[in-house]
């Protein structure tokens, strides 16, 4: 295993064969999944422990950059609503309080205070970068350690 031997997913963050069922996608049988393995998903590959965390910390810090308060929110930002609608305001009207955000097909009201989230482009290189990084740490360290103890 050298950093050249790297697996990356499709968004370049670094998979390692399942440790669940060691790569064949397959792991106990029940009536439901079959033998689907649950560590992959039945795809033989999962997120490395740097993948992980890297994964974890770009989808908190994206929450956090895309959390705005209800009276900085301008036209044309795309608005989430509930737990799963977005839409794209179109024109807002302001009260002394209350905020009201206008979609094409529905519109919102909101407290001037209220924390809302936006969905905005997120760059997730760095994240990226740094699981790779780590992943690639890890096998000099490994390799390191394997020629310290002698060739075998
Ligand atoms: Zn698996």
């Amino acid at each position: 295993m050298s950093a050249s031997d790297l697996t990356l997913d499709d968004i370049g963050l670094p998979i390692a064969t399942c440790s669940r069922c060691g790569g064949c996608g397959h792991y106990s049988y029940n009536t439901r999944d079959g033998s689907r393995c649950y560590g992959c998903n039945g795809g033989g590959t999962q997120w490395t422990a740097a993948s992980k965390k890297q994964f974890a910390l770009l989808t908190a810090d994206r929450t956090a950059a895309n959390s705005v308060l209800a009276v900085d929110v301008k036209i044309g930002d795309v608005l989430r609503l509930g737990s799963r609608n977005w839409f794209t305001v179109v024109a807002i009207r302001e009260s002394d309080t209350q905020i009201q955000f206008d979609g094409a097909k529905r519109s919102a009201g909101f407290h001037k205070t209220s924390t809302v989230e936006l969905r905005r482009p997120f760059d997730i290189k760095p994240y990226v970068a740094a699981a790779v990084a780590t992943e690639i740490k890890k096998i000099a360290r490994a390799e390191a350690k394997a020629n310290k103890g002698g060739s075998k």
